[in-house]
C-alpha cells in the first residue's frame, strides 16, 4: 500500500514536471473572447492541409508527421491561441490546394496571399518573411541590383507569380523557364542560365541538401519577399482571427530560433566581407611591409648619420662632427653671448706606447683615454677625437676656469688609471674660452698653442690660453 502511494506520488510529480516542461508552447497566451473560446470548444480540432514536399518549410515525413519551419510556426501560433489541429495527409501541394478549395481542410498552411487565393481563403498576418534571393554559380560577382545586370539569362520555374513579376520588372534580363525548381538549379549549375531566383531559406537548404556545390546566393531582390501566412477557409473568419492572435504572439527571436533549427544560413551580403577582408589583408600586408622598410630605412639612416659623426675606434664624436658643433656653439656665443670653452688634449709620449707594445695595445690605451674623457666631462660637453692621440672637448655654458678644472680632472683621472700597458700614461691639455669676435679656428689655434706650451713645459699639465685684449 505504502509502496503504491509512493509510486503514485512519483507519477504525479513526473506528470507535473512534464506539464511544466511543455508549458511554454502550450500556454494559451493569446487573449480570447468568451465567444472565441466557445467557438474553439465547439469546433476543435481544425483540419490542416500543408505542402507535403517543401523542405525546409514543411514536409510530411515518412512517419506522416508535419515538420519544418512552417510546421513549427503553425503549431506555435495554434498552441498560443489554443487551437487544436488535425493534419490532413496529402501527397502533393496541388492535392492540398484542391482539398482546401473543396472544404476538406479548414486551414491551408504557409502560403503567400494572392488574388487567386483570395477567392476561397482569408489569411492571417505573415507567419514568416523570407526574402527572394538570386542564385548563381560560384564565380558570379555579387549582384547589388538586378536592374543593373544586362542580358543575362534568368531561369524560373514556369507558371509562378514570380515569373510574371520578373518579366514585368526586369526587362533587362532574358527570362527562360524550367519545368521544376530542381531543373532551374540544374540549368544554372550547367551554365545554361546565369541565375535563378528563389526564397532564401529554400535556396540555402536545397544548395546544401542536394549538393549544388558550384552554386551560391549572389544577391537579394528587394520587394520580392515571401510573406508566408496561414490560409483559412473564407467562412471561418473567427478561426482566422483566433489564429492571428497566436501569430502576433510569436516573437522575432522565436521565428529566428525555429528557422535556425531547420537551416543554418550564411549568405553573401551586399557588403562582400570576404572581398573586403582580402583587400584589408593585402593593404595591411603592403602597409606592414612598407612600414617595416620605412622603419628599417629610418634606423639605417640614423645609424649612417651616427656613423658619419662617430670615431670608429673610440665611439666619440669624430672631427667632422666636432667641427659642426664648434661652428654651432660659436654661432650661439655670437647671438646670446653665452660662455664657451674648449679643451684640447694630447696623450704624452704616445708614440712610445705603439713602439713598446704595438698598435693594438696603443689602440686600447686610446680607448681608455677616450673613456676617461667621456666619463669626466659633463653631459652637455661634446667629447671627440680630434685626430691620432688628440681629443677635443667642447664645453658650452663653461667659462675658462670651469674648463681648466675639467682638464685638470681628466689629467688626474688619467694619472690614476690602470692601463693595459701597466704603465702610467699622462695627458697634456690646452684650454681656451671663445672671445668676442673670435672665429672657431682662432679659438682652436689658441688651444693648440696652450697645448704646445704644456708639452714644452714638461707635459702632464694643463695650460690655459689667456684672453687677449
Ligand atoms: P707627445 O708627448 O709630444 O705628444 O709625443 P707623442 O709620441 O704622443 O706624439 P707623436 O705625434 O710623436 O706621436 C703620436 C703617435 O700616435 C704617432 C701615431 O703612430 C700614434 N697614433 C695616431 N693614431 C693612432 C691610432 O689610431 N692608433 C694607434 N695605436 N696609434 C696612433
Ligand atoms: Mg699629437
Ligand atoms: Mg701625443
Amino acid at each position: 500500500m505504502r509502496q503504491f502511494r509512493t509510486s503514485l506520488r512519483n507519477a504525479v510529480a513526473v506528470s507535473v514536471l512534464l506539464a511544466l516542461i511543455a508549458m511554454p508552447s502550450l500556454v494559451l497566451s493569446a487573449d480570447l473572447t468568451g465567444a472565441e473560446q466557445k467557438y474553439l470548444a465547439d469546433n476543435a480540432p481544425f483540419t490542416v492541409c500543408v505542402d507535403p514536399d517543401w523542405a525546409p518549410y514543411e514536409i510530411i515525413n515518412s512517419e506522416g508527421a508535419h515538420v519544418g519551419i512552417g510546421a513549427d510556426l503553425l503549431r506555435l501560433a495554434a498552441s498560443r491561441a489554443g487551437v487544436a489541429l488535425k493534419l490532413v495527409v496529402t501527397k502533393t501541394w496541388e492535392e492540398s490546394v484542391a482539398a482546401s478549395k473543396e472544404g476538406r481542410c479548414q486551414i491551408l498552411n504557409f502560403l503567400n496571399q494572392s488574388p487567386t487565393r483570395d477567392a476561397w481563403l482569408i489569411f492571417t498576418d505573415p507567419l514568416f518573411l523570407d526574402r527572394n534571393v538570386i542564385v548563381t554559380r560560384e564565380e558570379h560577382p555579387y549582384i547589388e541590383n538586378l536592374s543593373d545586370v544586362s542580358n543575362e539569362v534568368l531561369v524560373l520555374p514556369a507558371g509562378t507569380s514570380t515569373e510574371e513579376r520578373v518579366r514585368r520588372d526586369f526587362t533587362n534580363l532574358k527570362v527562360v523557364t524550367a519545368s521544376s525548381e530542381a531543373e532551374a538549379f540544374g540549368m544554372v549549375s550547367q551554365k545554361k542560365a546565369a541565375m535563378t531566383m528563389r526564397s532564401m531559406l529554400v535556396a540555402v537548404y536545397t544548395i546544401k541538401e542536394d549538393g549544388w556545390f558550384n552554386l551560391k546566393i549572389s544577391g537579394q531582390v528587394p520587394g520580392y519577399e515571401n510573406k508566408l501566412r496561414i490560409g483559412v477557409a473564407k467562412d471561418h473568419v473567427m478561426l482566422r482571427d483566433i489564429l492571428n492572435k497566436g501569430v502576433r504572439d510569436i516573437t522575432a527571436a522565436e521565428r529566428d530560433e525555429i528557422a535556425n533549427r531547420h537551416v543554418s544560413i550564411r549568405v553573401q551580403s551586399g557588403v562582400d566581407y570576404d572581398l573586403i577582408f582580402k583587400i584589408v589583408a593585402l593593404l595591411g600586408a603592403v602597409i606592414l611591409t612598407s612600414g617595416f622598410w620605412l622603419i628599417k630605412l629610418r634606423a639605417l639612416n640614423k645609424r649612417l648619420l651616427a656613423l658619419s659623426q662617430t670615431d670608429a675606434l673610440t665611439g666619440l664624436a669624430n672631427r667632422a662632427s666636432l667641427n659642426e658643433r664648434l661652428q654651432a656653439e660659436a654661432e650661439r656665443f655670437r647671438r646670446y653671448a653665452r660662455p664657451f670653452s674648449i679643451v684640447l688634449l694630447d696623450i704624452d709620449f704616445f708614440k712610445q706606447v705603439n713602439d713598446d707594445f704595438g698598435h693594438l695595445i696603443g689602440d686600447k690605451v686610446l680607448i681608455a683615454f677616450a673613456n676617461i674623457a667621456r666619463k669626466t666631462a659633463r653631459t652637455q660637453d661634446v667629447v671627440g677625437r680630434w685626430g691620432g692621440e688628440e681629443f677635443l672637448i667642447l664645453c658650452p655654458e663653461t667659462d675658462l676656469e670651469q674648463a681648466r678644472v675639467l682638464a685638470e680632472r681628466i689629467g688626474q683621472e688619467a694619472r690614476e688609471h690602470g692601463f693595459d700597458t701597466g704603465r702610467c700614461h699622462t695627458v697634456s691639455a690646452g684650454v681656451a674660452a671663445l672671445m668676442a669676435g673670435e672665429s672657431p679656428d682662432g679659438l682652436l689655434n689658441r688651444a693648440d698653442e696652450a697645448l704646445y706650451q704644456a708639452k714644452h713645459e714638461g707635459r702632464d699639465r694643463v695650460v690655459v690660453s689667456k684672453y687677449l685684449f
